[in-house]
């Protein structure tokens, strides 16, 4: 299996990035990946407004996959993910949904043990962990590794985590996939604008989704498929990713859509993916056994 250094990567996904690495559709592959902050807060005493925006989100890639066009759907199982030794998590009057009530910058080394973040002397976290920032070039333009969107990118979203399928459509031929921002632990919604955020290893294994056609990614765990969806509001964000499973229901039980929207009220659940990035994210589940 080859191994795939954190020592190439990207701030942004760009068609006009040029590949790191070349892989063949159908390999498995280890990815390394910095945490969040590029490894560059050691100690409590680096605040967020000390780390470069360049420096935030360094996604491992861009890797070529060879013998996807685009148009064609991506699959990234995670096999596994392998989470660092120590974490980190900040609050800052710059970041999050209650940045105005932050009086002042603050930083968190979070140790790993048994399976714990240690988030204070008293208080251990389950873990977690998956993936944040899992994404494809765009078909144009320059996308910043902390954007969520359409290519997948700074997707924040918890069930991207061992174990699932993450879909995502591909927009330039080779996809050029990037890996990046670890998570240990984080809840739905990432409120503070960060999780705990941790350097890593991630296992994946690349293949081509024969019968999916997507606008957007989507999330197979072992239990649920989900939607996801990002955009300017988490209005809008919720209105296509519920578009977006409804129209997956439909397709997958044959049913018209008015029967397929019916069955979302009763049986599926919206929620926030995140509400920190650029843009907002949102996400609908549905259970396989009503598919
Ligand atoms: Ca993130
Ligand atoms: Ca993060």
């Amino acid at each position: 299996m080859k191994r795939l250094s954190s020592k190439k990567t990207i701030s942004a996904f760009s068609p006009k990035n040029r590949p790191a690495y070349r892989i063949r559709l159908g390999e498995r592959v280890l990815v390394e990946s910095k945490d969040c902050f590029s490894g560059i807060v050691r100690s409590k005493a680096t605040l967020f407004e000390d780390i470069p925006m360049e420096k935030v989100n360094p996604a491992t890639g861009p890797i070529e996959i060879q013998g996807l066009a685009a148009g064609e759907t991506l699959c990234v199982s995670i096999d596994r993910i392998k989470c660092g030794k120590r974490g980190v998590i900040v609050c800052s009057p710059e970041l999050g949904i209650l940045s105005k009530d932050v009086r002042k910058s603050r930083t968190k080394l979070v140790e790993i043990k048994a399976n714990k973040a240690v988030f204070s002397d008293d208080l251990r976290i389950d873990l977690n962990p998956h993936v944040g920032v899992i994404g494809v070039s765009p078909a144009e333009g320059v996308l910043p590794t902390y954007y969520p969107g359409d290519h997948g990118g700074n997707m924040d979203t918890i069930e991207a985590r061992e174990g699932s399928k993450v879909y995502l459509p591909v927009f330039v031929d080779d996809a050029m996939l990037a890996i990046g921002d670890l998570h240990a632990a984080m809840g739905d919604g990432e409120v503070c604008g960060t999780a705990i955020e941790v350097p890593g290893e991630v296992t994946l294994k690349l293949t081509k989704a024969e019968h999916l056609d997507l606008r957007r990614p989507m999330i197979e765990t072992r239990t649920e498929w989900i939607s996801y969806a990002a955009a300017k509001t988490l209005d809008e964000a919720a209105r296509l990713a519920t578009s977006d499973l409804v129209r997956f229901i439909s397709n997958s039980r044959g049913i018209d859509f008015e029967e397929a929207y019916m069955l979302a009220s009763a049986a599926a659940s919206l929620k926030i993916s995140q509400v920190v990035d650029p843009l907002m994210a949102a996400k609908m589940s549905i259970s396989k056994r009503y598919l």
